[in-house]
């Protein structure tokens, strides 16, 4: 299948999942995850209409950014950031959706500052409360999106989350279910309602993630096919 048939048929599945939630297809926005896949596979999923391209990896960012890899869809970083490559990131993507420590927050505020602009981030939860992954703990996320509140150039627009890997389907959905009240809790509480973006499920688990009230899904291997790890 083509990336553009993939694109197809995940919109259908997108579209079944959200109607059984009783929501707007048009609310869920399709994240091409497009790590791995170089800039004629990004251009492909563009022309088929994808909403928006992530990237995980800074290097593979600035080359296919050279190589005019996202030209016509707006692009977000998803993945870990260390805080020495965040001038390379901040203003070049639309939203950086993996900020999950205050010393992370800290330095794009710095950085989006001295560039004079206001980067739009979304706030990530480890919601497995796992040791090797970044992201606050669900019992922080609250006093992280007070605390990015008093920053000037740095606008929260929500939430994201990758539960751990081995969890079963229910226990997946639970975790869903679980950012899904954080993320209504800071809205109603810190945002006037006025937050977008709940960012979770990827190739496996996407339906159940809009289920659960995900706005926003990052799919990689469902889009692009399986990625070459010893490229
Ligand atoms: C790679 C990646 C995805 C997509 O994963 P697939 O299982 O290939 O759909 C989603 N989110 C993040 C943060 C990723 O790194």
């Amino acid at each position: 299948m083509s990336i553009a048939e993939n694109i197809l048929e995940i919109r259908e599945k997108i579209a079944a999942a959200a109607r059984e939630a009783g929501r707007d297809p048009s609310e869920i926005t399709l994240v091409g995850a497009s790590k791995m896949n170089d800039a004629a596979a990004c251009k492909e999923a563009i022309a088929a209409g994808i909403d928006v391209l992530g990237e995980n990896r800074v290097q593979e960012m600035v080359q296919k950014l050279s190589e005019g890899a996202y030209v016509g869809a707006p692009l977000h970083f998803i993945g870990h950031l260390q805080r020495n490559k965040v001038k390379q990131v901040v203003g070049y993507v639309d939203l950086i959706q993996s900020i999950g420590s205050l010393a992370l927050l800290d330095e794009v505020e710095k950085v989006a500052a001295s560039k004079s602009l206001v980067q739009d981030i979304l706030l990530e939860v480890n919601i497995g409360e796992e040791d090797a992954k970044s992201g606050f703990a669900p019992a922080d996320i609250f006093a992280a999106a007070e605390y990015a509140l008093t920053k000037e150039h740095v606008r929260v627009c929500g939430l994201m989350t990758i539960p751990p890997f081995d969890a079963d389907r229910d226990t997946n959905i639970q975790y869903f279910n679980k950012v899904r009240a954080l993320y209504v809790d800071i809205n109603e509480k810190l945002f006037h309602n006025e937050l977008k973006c709940l960012s979770m499920g990827m190739s496996g688990d996407y339906e159940d993630a809009i289920r659960a009230g995900a706005t926003m899904v990052r799919v990689g291997t469902a889009i692009f096919g399986a990625r070459n790890y010893n490229l």
